[in-house]
């Protein structure tokens, strides 16, 4: 098949973070969008939005539900599957099709092309990197690798007899599953097992490993662990090794302690892996790391000359706010140009992170373990929800502010909260280490609003205990 060959001065593969790049300092460049999947990319279509509007709606079903403690007279009947749906995705698609549309009809510079596109070396007359599609080649100067990451599927459950879902489809499901099976145990499993628990669905997750949630604090894991087997059927140290389907439909799940599970929905939450691995960049001398990322430096350069990289195909943190800060500095340097000696640095200092499950969780810096092997002199505080004011209100039995400070400097080195608002009430903490504040000048040299929820974390750093 011929190809129609194209020229530009920038080629940017991912229309996710990638798609922010061009502003009207890039108005005088011909600019290429390569985009497989929809306009927009995980956070906008499947990931971030839609996930945690999803979580807002299991959040009033389950105060609801909770109504009763506080006196309230109200019992939740049921959810409309349909409409919660319905909500979530007329809203997010016709963002996802403007934004579409807006770089086809109303940037001239500005050409999208709607298919996979791979490196294929550079172009011998030009000396260009050549990417194509399967009926395009576009020759470009300077290329920006947006790429982002997929699930990762186990081996014997892409090799089984039954359907699986991940987080790209499980959202569109028709009707709402009376009971699912999720794999996995990290932060895209705690929220679909909220989600699904909390609406209705009788939940059930598999976890290869022995707790949730494990690479948060200890505590973190253990008290979430605890809580999760109350409200879900959660089997640890488990592993699924074949799947069939029964004549009514039923998924079975072949477990390796040789039970067997039945569930209506399987959902697979076993991690992601960068896109690396798609797009050909032994051809341009770019070469993966231990875990598929794609290696760049602090400016994000990577090994091949004019090829910048950002975002979920290279970064250490998979998060959507680290791949939005990583393309505003690409962007920058691109404008600066690569050789440039005042380029913009990544700062991967204090990437903070939040799992919207219930109760929700937060958490910045090291962990305790982590702030100890590191070789610090630690002090920890852990206040609970349920011993200030708000909490005490909420009659929060479960929730936690755990502070990780430096004895020595007085500096907090790490924070981990479970419990309402956490993503919320963590934010001074993101600001005190971004800025090298104390635990003290943070508890001290600010008011705290009485009696709101920040109050824990304010207790929290009070607590902290200073030769
Ligand atoms: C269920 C879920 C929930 C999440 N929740 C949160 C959250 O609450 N907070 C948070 O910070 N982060 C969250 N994330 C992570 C966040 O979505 C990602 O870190 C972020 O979207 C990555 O942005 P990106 O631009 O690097 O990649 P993406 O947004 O994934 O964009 C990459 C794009 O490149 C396209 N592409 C890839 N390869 C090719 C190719 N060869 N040719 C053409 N196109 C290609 C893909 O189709 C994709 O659209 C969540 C992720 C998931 C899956």
């Amino acid at each position: 098949m011929s190809r129609t060959t194209h020229q530009v001065d920038l080629a940017i593969i991912g229309s996710g973070s990638g798609n922010s790049i061009p502003d009207e300092r890039f108005d005088d460049r011909s600019i290429a969008i390569f985009e497989e999947s929809t306009y927009g990319g995980t956070c906008l279509n499947v990931g971030c939005i839609p996930t945690k509007m999803f979580v807002y709606a299991a959040e009033v079903a389950e105060k609801v539900s909770e109504a009763g403690r506080y006196g309230v007279d109200a019992t939740l009947n049921g959810v409309d599957w349909p409409a919660i749906v319905g909500r979530v995705f007329g809203r997010i698609d016709p963002i996802s099709a403007g934004g579409r549309e807006y770089r086809v009809d109303r940037c001239p510079n500005i050409t999208v092309f709607e298919s996979h596109v791979e490196f294929d070396g550079r172009d011998a007359a030009t000396g260009r990197y050549r990417l194509v599609t399967a009926d395009a080649e576009v020759l470009a100067i300077e290329v920006v690798l947006a790429a982002g990451s997929r699930s990762i599927i186990p081996p014997d459950i892409a090799s089984g007899a039954a359907p699986f879902h991940t987080s790209d489809d499980v959202m569109r499901l028709p009707e709402l599953p009376a009971r699912i099976t999720i794999v996995g145990g990290g932060y895209i499993a705690a929220e679909f097992a909220h989600v699904f628990g909390s609406l209705g669905s009788e939940v059930t997750l598999v976890v290869r490993g022995p707790a949730l949630l494990r690479h948060h604090d200890e505590e973190v894991s253990r008290r979430f662990t605890e809580l999760a087997r109350k409200k879900w059927n959660v089997r640890l140290d488990t592993e699924v090794t074949a799947t069939s389907t029964l004549a009514d439909g039923t998924v079975r799940l072949g477990l390796d302690d040789g039970t067997t599970l039945d569930t209506d929905a399987l959902l697979v939450a076993t991690g992601r892996k960068p896109n690396g691995d798609r797009l050909n960049l032994g051809s341009v001398g770019i070469h993966l790391d231990e875990h598929g990322a794609v290696t760049c430096d602090v400016h994000g350069r990577t090994q091949a000359e004019r090829i910048w990289t950002l975002g979920d195909v290279s970064s250490p943190y998979q998060l959507k706010h680290v791949a939005n800060h990583e393309q505003r500095v690409v962007q920058a340097n691109l404008v600066k140009g690569w050789d440039a000696d005042d380029l913009e640095s990544f700062d991967h200092r204090y990437v903070p992170s939040a799992v919207f499950t219930h109760p929700q969780i937060a958490t910045v810096g090291l962990t305790e373990a982590q702030a100890r092997d590191a070789g610090t002199r630690v002090t920890v505080k852990v206040q609970e929800y349920g011993d200030v004011a708000y909490g005490w209100a909420m009659e929060d039995t479960t929730g936690f502010c755990k502070i990780v400070a430096d004895a020595d400097t007085g500096l907090i080195v790490g924070a981990h909260i479970m419990g309402p608002q956490a993503p919320t009430v963590i934010q001074p903490v993101i600001q005190a280490l971004s800025f090298g504040q104390t635990a003290r000048e943070v508890a001290r040299g600010q008011y705290w609003i009485h009696p709101g929820m920040p109050e824990v974390l304010e207790n929290a750093l009070l607590g902290l205990e200073f030769d």
